[in-house]
């Protein structure tokens, strides 16, 4: 893949700033089982400001580098767990800033957009329901969060479930079924937080802790938002979660690239440095072969990556090919994590390198976003469809 001069100026930046300032920033103990604390989240962000490096996507004119550009610069970020958090690169705030620069009217940039991308203002993306109540989760069609309208205002009522970073929010996307309850019409709505009609009911124990606010339940009792506030057009959420989905699909595969190409120098230096039986780990085969396999699989990782974000770049949604580099990076990015951890032994299950940390949180990449299944259920759908055509 040939990068832009400017997509390699700018990963050089980055990978410098992870690497010099973030990684030392690893053991702070500001890290709460719910994520960094918003303290060090904000130093972190100061930092990455001071190097003019807040958002390094996003370009000071409001433009957006393209996605294979992308692709080079947030593998950087994620360098480090801390790294899309200091340079404001991380889900969800990326997939939301995105999809606001691509829907929102100018109002809705000006007041939502512009905060959110110098970093002042995290925000959270409320679309998954409690699976108690029978909501939206894999299947989207099942969302029971309603909409109604009451004069200029829409009254929204209902239950959320896996809200990244709810708690802190500035700013909130509320996926609501503006239909009826027999004729599902998605829309969005923008939302300033917090609002006392938004109650975190709880934050989740969860498997992970590098989100800030951790992943929420939500209740939404008689949310009052002004028409102005639909993001974009009434009834086409559905289809605006689809502009979201395959670019934030793929930044997720790009920052955990850049963890796990991370947790391989770790494993590697390990496995030098080590000896057993009279010569260095890394020279017994059941050791060097499973970092040859994973030398394998980033490489493939990285392809698929900039593949598809090549697709995105010709104006394609991108569908079916974000489906497929999301199911391919997630599954062999787990495997590579897993890898790195056998490798250093004892020293891998520890929380003395980031490779604990990655082989955890790892583990959740293989559900949003469109668990495996799901993604090779409606691949499996497309095949059958293009033989019956064929
Ligand atoms: C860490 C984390 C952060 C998240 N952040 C957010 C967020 O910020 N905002 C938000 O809205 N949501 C968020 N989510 C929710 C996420 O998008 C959902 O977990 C995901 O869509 C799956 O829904 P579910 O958990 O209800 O699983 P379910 O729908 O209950 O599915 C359970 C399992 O069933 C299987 N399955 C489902 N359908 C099929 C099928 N057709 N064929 C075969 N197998 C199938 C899959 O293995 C799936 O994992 C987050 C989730 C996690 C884990």
């Amino acid at each position: 893949m040939a990068y832009t001069e400017r997509a390699l100026e700018i990963a050089a930046r980055v990978e410098d700033f992870v690497r010099t300032v973030v990684i030392p920033y690893e053991k702070d103990t500001r890290r709460t089982s719910h994520g960094p604390s918003e303290e060090l989240a904000a130093e972190l962000k100061q930092k990455a400001r001071d190097a003019g490096l807040m958002t390094p996507h996003i370009l000071p004119d409001g433009s957006h580098l393209m996605h294979s550009e992308v692709a080079l610069v947030l593998r950087k970020s994620g360098l480090s767990p801390l790294g899309p958090l200091a340079l404001n690169t991380a889900a969800p705030d990326e997939g939301n800033m995105y999809l606001l620069g691509k829907v929102g009217s100018a109002e809705q940039k000006e007041r939502f957009l512009a905060p959110m991308i110098a970093g002042d203002a995290r925000s959270a993306f409320f679309m998954t329901e409690p699976a108690a109540d029978g909501g939206a989760g894999s299947d989207p069609s099942m969302l029971k969060t309603r909409a109604v309208l009451d004069g200029n205002h829409w009254v929204i009522n209902g239950r959320k479930a896996f809200i990244t970073g709810a708690d802190g929010a500035k700013v909130g996307i509320v996926m609501a079924n503006s239909g009826t309850e027999d004729k599902l019409a998605a829309t969005m709505f923008l939302v300033d937080l917090p609002d006392p009609a938004i109650r975190i009911e709880r934050v989740l124990d969860t498997i992970d802790n590098s989100m800030p606010g951790g992943h929420a339940i939500i209740a939404i009792e008689n949310l009052r938002i002004p028409a102005d506030q639909i993001l974009g057009e009434l009834h086409k959420g559905f289809d605006y979660a689809q502009i979201r989905l395959s670019p934030a699909r793929l930044t997720h595969c790009m920052r955990w690239l850049g963890a796990c190409t991370r947790a391989q120098e770790i494993a590697t230096d390990y496995a030098c440095r080590r000896h057993a039986f009279g010569k260095p780990l890394i020279d017994h085969e059941g050791v060097g072969f499973p970092l040859a396999e994973n030398m394998i699989d980033l490489k493939q990782c990285e392809l698929i990556i900039d593949w598809c974000a090549g697709v995105l770049d010709s104006g394609e949604l991108g569908t079916t090919e974000s489906s497929m580099a999301k199911v391919a990076v997630s599954e062999a990015l787990f495997r590579i994590a897993d890898r790195c951890v056998q490798v250093m032994g004892g020293t891998g299950v520890t929380q003395d390198t980031i490779v604990e940390q990655v082989f955890r949180e790892i583990r959740a990449f293989r559900i949003y976003d469109g668990p495996t299944e799901v993604h090779k259920w409606s691949l499996a759908k497309k095949i059958k469809r293009a033989h019956k055509t064929a």
